[in-house]
């Protein structure tokens, strides 16, 4: 039996199952976010060979121009505009002020860009130019993912060699206010809770008549009940909360269990678990308001499971985000060692911009040889012309890691659907992993520029509203080299004007990037040198302007350079980004999105019961770098 959920729509009525895809394409979009390509192996060497002389310490002075508004909040305030919605947030433009319990619409503070935000957008700029490690790739961050692959109901047990699954059956159980079925009972789901034992009897056909689909109960009490034929003893199983979901489930345990047919499961699989409803607390993960997760859930003896054969993932779902065996950092580790540097043997970024590590033996750690200074805003007689009106932004709710089509790159093998952790194509309705599949990442993220930002008119809890430095307005800052090479300081300074004071290449920084905001172009104004001598046994300091030519500083036919030039380039940025958009013609919060995107993507082309993705993210140098919404 496959073991899905009954709750999906696609298993009642709309026809589909078994049918051609009703999906079709429609407006065509430029995803926020795209992937500089990683090279072949990530460079790596001790320490002291970056650091032979000569060497040179001063200063480079930078102006920095926004394109488009910027916004980079002061987080003592978040009631800054006052705006009348329950959970809303508002924030000012970061400053030196204090801005603590004041109503800030008609208070103007000047403007500071921390050096933080700048130092940060430089470095992961400086990484994808030197072909780096991606040093905040954060190995803590728990990768997950909605699985295709339908589970197997069972309970988690323990004997005296350890734990295992004892397999069930899966029986649905509809509840109120859905009215029941012929051949079905609805409960008001508040009396039972979960792991409850009752008993049921099961409906002498499968729910719709579909022989891929479970029983249901038809009659359900507290107690055997023979007279009535309420016999067969089940666990009540509450799972998450799903927009149109109809039915939970009464898990019955299989007869007879001999010692060879109980599933053996590991501690570390039973830890998995705990990961897995770790993330269903956390709400930045649960981004709908309306998910509750699993309150009454505990990892235990007598916790109903599903769980998958060939690889056992335990979840408290059918189909359920999962937590995986490779981490992000063991995949970057595979991907030819771009994995955040960990012993004296650095890349070229962690080399300048210092790097702290523990690779489990020693502590490493390597100081920064660069310091930024805040970015100050040129001079304004009046502060309100810093600034633009104050904005609701649009809701950030994006794409996940998990969207492998987006963020993995298609596998050398044919496979039908892959992730972090596997492969697979389709056989029927089982899935056959793919056996020779190496999960590769797209490599490092970065924004598309967009000359439009994408803004809300209501606000509510889940968007904020700020007051962003308009376009248009120049700040100054300066960065403070100790003891770098020449060919450093040239990869820095391309890495500041992204080849040229004079081109139209400009970073992204602050918040917002997906929805247009935070474009600014840099530009190196000076390069001092200063040095200090001894002459005539006497100290002499001189600090000189120096020019720095660009001629080779980087290699301008690599693939990382040109995609860095042509996704930075802010006088051909599209005029249509924006995240994916996919409407299932159901209606409701659920029913349009960009997750309808992602289902609709796995579905195109074959039925919901075998996704298979069909288009994956284009890539920077391609010629049409759009995908198209999708509409039911
Ligand atoms: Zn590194």
């Amino acid at each position: 039996m496959p073991g899905y959920n009954g709750n999906r729509s696609y298993n009642n009525n709309n026809g589909s199952q078994g049918g051609r895809p009703r999906w079709t394409e429609t407006t065509a979009f430029t995803n926020p976010y795209n992937f500089i390509t990683l090279g072949n192996k990530c460079m790596k060497k001790p320490y002291e060979e970056y650091t032979k002389s000569p060497l040179k310490t001063g200063w480079i002075e930078c102006t920095l121009t926004t394109k488009t508004p910027l916004f980079i909040p002061n987080t003592t305030n978040e009631d800054a505009f006052r705006i009348n919605t329950k959970d809303h947030k508002s924030y000012d433009f970061f400053s030196y002020d204090d801005i603590k319990g004041q109503d800030r619409n008609k208070e103007f503070s000047e403007p500071v860009i921390p050096a933080s935000s700048i130092r940060g957008a430089m470095r992961a700029m400086y990484e994808a130019v030197t072909d780096s490690c991606m040093s905040t790739a954060d190995d803590e961050k728990i990768l997950y993912k909605r699985t295709p692959i339908p589970k197997l109901p069972g309970m988690l047990k323990k004997d005296d060699k350890g734990w295992y699954i004892h397999p069930a059956e899966r029986v649905m159980l509809k509840f109120q206010p859905f009215p029941p079925l012929p051949n079905e009972v609805s409960v008001n789901i508040n009396n039972y809770h979960e792991g409850q034992e009752v008993y049921i009897q099961k409906s002498t056909t499968r729910h719709m008549g579909n022989p891929n689909m479970p029983y249901v109960v038809s009659a359900i009490a507290d107690k055997k009940d023979i007279k009535n034929n309420i016999t067969v003893l089940g666990y009540v199983h509450i799972g998450e909360y799903m927009h149109s979901k109809k039915y939970e489930s009464v898990f019955v345990l299989e007869d007879n269990l001999n010692d060879k047919n109980r599933i053996r499961v590991t501690e570390e699989d039973v830890e998995n678990l705990r990961k897995t409803l770790k993330l269903y607390e956390d709400r930045t993960i649960n981004i709908t308001a309306r998910h509750k997760g699993y309150p009454q859930y505990e990892v235990k003896e007598g916790a109903l499971v599903y769980y998958d054969k060939d690889r056992i993932y335990m979840t408290p779902s059918c189909i359920s985000k999962e937590v995986f065996n490779n981490q992000l950092k063991q995949i970057l580790n595979k991907n030819s060692g771009y994995n955040p540097c960990s012993s004296k043997e650095v890349c070229s970024a962690c080399a300048l911009f210092g790097m702290i590590a523990n690779d489990g033996k020693e502590n490493t750690a390597i100081s920064s040889r660069l310091r930024f200074t805040d970015a100050q805003a040129e001079p304004r007689t009046n502060k309100n012309e810093y600034y633009e009106k104050i904005t609701t932004l649009s809701e950030l709710a994006s794409p996940k890691v998990s969207s492998t089509e987006f963020y993995m790159e298609k596998p050398f093998v044919h496979a039908d659907l892959w992730n972090y952790d596997y492969a697979i194509n389709w056989k029927g309705y089982s899935a056959e992993i793919v056996k020779e599949y190496k999960p590769r990442i797209r490599g490092r993220k970065v924004y598309w520029h967009s000359k439009t930002t994408i803004t809300s008119t209501e606000p509510t809890k889940r968007n904020s509203t700020v007051r962003p430095v308009r376009a248009g307005i120049n700040f100054t800052f300066k960065i403070y080299f100790d003891r770098i090479t020449e060919e450093e300081l040239k990869k820095l300074v391309w890495t500041l004007n992204l080849g040229a004071n004079e081109n139209a290449n400009c970073h992204k920084i602050g918040k917002g990037k997906p929805i247009g905001f935070g474009s600014v172009k840099i530009k190196v104004d000076t390069v001092v040198e200063r040095k200090v001598e001894i002459k005539n046994n006497t100290l002499t300091r001189s600090e000189n302007k120096i020019t720095v030519d660009l001629k080779d500083a980087v290699n301008l036919n690599s693939n990382n350079i040109k995609e860095i030039l042509k996704i930075t380039d802010f006088s051909k940025a599209p005029n249509n980004v924006r995240y994916p958009m996919g409407d299932s013609g159901k209606g409701g919060e659920n029913g349009v999105g960009p997750h309808q995107w992602f289902i609709a993507n796995k579905s195109f082309s074959n039925t919901p019961m075998k996704p298979t993705i069909y288009k994956t993210l284009p890539k920077i140098l391609d010629s049409n770098n759009t995908l198209k919404d999708y509409k039911m």
